[in-house]
């Protein structure tokens, strides 16, 4: 089974806090999609007869493109590989772009799960995130996505600038109102180079202190767990059986193909692990689709061992301890190091699994670097 990425480039505006690759001009979508094509042939010839059991379109904003072009593309998917019959075709997309008739017209073109950029139902959040969308809009579309689509995904972020916990626990409730199937809770990250950056570094802005961002997130936690979601990564949350299943096949180390600039992909051949990206231009990508590559490096068993580690302790799954005894070079250092953390009620161990608790999700990348390197 292999599942398929495609970085579609394309945004209105850049938003504040958004660190992406993409473009904000509309004039080079149609080269973009011939230039997918060419690339897709080239590396698909070497899966070809595979099944597809996810497709997901990611961005950039996927919704901003004429759906006749993405239907063209799975046409020539379906060409190459088989589908699988329950086959998850995922698409991001942003509330302003779902009006008139198209949803009706991205599920005739094969897409079977929306993912929303709702980001807030707040008036007040979607101002501050600079979002195009109203808080009507994020209630309406995400209503109505729910009765054309199999599975709906809506994102939100807290710790917007002056969020305090009662706003949040307002937004939350609106969405789970709505019932979605699948909820995204993202931190705003303050990422380099960015405009909140500047604004948060000159003080133009403050966002929600460390504590004030793990009480936040710690409710989330709590009231979609009483909704009855699963959390099986430290982001995301679910009811059975509609956990994002591209996003999953990547934190569970499963070979993926990404195709458009900057996308990233993951396989396995003969034994070695390969990780490779294409250049996060546009330009240099319909320039020379195809092998517009910006790094692929065969992973050391040392890298295999961190990623495992990494990715296993932010999905529900766990980590396998004996896995985590055999590989690591920490000695005695590693029982403590475990024992530590359990101490501080960050990680709990069941039948040979560690698994984060509520409290350590908050932690997890330190977690995992402490029990990698000491
Ligand atoms: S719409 Fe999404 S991808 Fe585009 S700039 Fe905003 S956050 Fe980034």
């Amino acid at each position: 089974m292999l599942t398929l990425y495609v970085h579609i480039p394309f945004c209105k505006t850049r938003c504040s806090y958004c660190d992406f690759y993409l473009v904000t001009r509309r004039d080079h979508i149609s080269e973009f999609f011939k230039a997918l094509s060419i690339e897709t042939a080239s590396r698909l010839s070497e899966w070809k007869g595979q099944t597809i059991s996810a497709i997901h379109f990611g961005g950039g904003t996927p919704s901003m493109v004429p759906e006749r072009y993405l239907a063209e593309w799975l046409d020539e998917i379906a060409s190459m590989c088989t589908f699988a019959p329950d086959i998850e075709i995922a698409l991001e997309a942003n509330p302003e772009d779902l009006g008139g008739n198209a949803m009706d017209e991205l599920r005739a073109a094969g897409i079977t799960r929306l993912s929303l950029g709702v980001q807030s139902f707040t008036p007040e959040k979607l101002r501050a995130l600079g979002r195009d969308h109203s808080a009507l809009e994020s209630q309406q579309v995400t209503a109505s996505a729910l009765q054309k689509f199999k599975s709906v995904s809506v994102d939100l972020i807290c710790g917007v600038p002056d969020e305090q916990l009662p706003l949040w626990k307002a937004d939350l409730q609106a969405a789970v109102e709505l019932q979605p199937q699948h909820l995204s809770v993202y931190m705003l990250s303050v990422e380099p180079k960015t405009r909140l950056h500047r604004n948060v570094v000159c003080g133009a802005v403050t966002v929600p202190d460390d504590a004030l961002q793990a009480s936040l997130y710690e409710h989330a936690l709590g009231e979609l767990t009483i909704q009855g979601y699963t959390h099986y990564e430290v982001s995301n949350f679910c009811l059975p059986g509609h956990h994002s299943r591209y996003n999953l096949a990547s934190w569970k180390r499963e070979h993926y193909l990404g195709f458009g600039p900057s996308a990233h992909s993951f396989v396995v051949a003969e034994g070695q692990e390969i990780r490779s990206a294409n250049v996060s231009s546009l330009t240099r990508y319909i320039a020379n689709p195809g092998s517009a590559v910006a790094f692929r490096e065969e992973l050391s068993a040392e890298e295999r061992f961190t990623e495992e580690v990494f990715l296993s302790l932010r999905i529900n799954s766990g980590l396998d301890v004996e896995f985590l005894r055999k590989e690591n070079k920490l000695g005695l250092r590693l029982s403590q190091t475990i024992a530590r953390f359990e101490e501080r009620g960050w990680i709990e161990e069941h039948e040979g699994t560690l698994y984060l608790t509520q409290k350590g999700f908050l932690f997890a990348d330190l977690i995992a670097g402490d029990l990698i390197f000491g």
